[in-house]
């Protein structure tokens, strides 16, 4: 990654945190889910609504916790919006890799710009925690788990 892609991505992480889209309590949530980094002390509370396909219509957190975490969950809020838990359930195998530094395949041309903005946690493992725990979260609203916690994770 270049130095000029890496602060572009640090500006796109850091307006995130500062300017939370979607953020806020969902009025009628088909789901919901309280997610815990302990590690950071990061903290998100997930509402979703989901049509009759399944599919996610709407979509809102509330968090508190560091600038990674809390840019992490507004990109996902974004980037799920109209997508099926199949669909989900790729893009977040495949943003696992991506914060790893594992080799993926799963992710779209467009899904994976959006999301090698987080990349760049690869080289902190324990910000790795801090960028998925959205996911995680999202992952326990849509089972209907209601709670995840980054320490219970595989
Ligand atoms: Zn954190």
């Amino acid at each position: 990654m270049s130095d000029a892609l890496r602060e572009l991505y640090q500006e796109i992480i850091l307006d995130h945190a500062r300017h939370p889209r979607n953020a806020g309590v969902l009025a009628d949530p088909t789901a919901k889910a309280d997610g815990h980094n302990p590690l950071c002390g990061d903290r998100v509370t997930l509402y979703l609504h989901r049509d009759t396909d399944g599919r996610i219509d709407g979509i809102s957190f509330e968090g508190k916790g560091c600038a990674i975490s809390q840019a992490s969950t507004s990109l996902m809020t974004e980037l799920v919006k109209g997508k099926t838990k199949e669909e989900i359930d790729a893009l977040m195998t495949g943003f696992l890799h991506l914060v790893k530094g594992e080799p993926e395949s799963e992710l779209s041309e467009e899904d994976r710009e959006q999301l090698e903005v987080m990349a760049g946690v690869k080289d902190f493992p324990m910000r790795v925690k801090c960028a998925t725990l959205p996911w995680h979260t999202l992952k326990s609203a849509l089972s209907g788990a209601g709670v995840a916690s980054t320490e219970a994770a595989p």
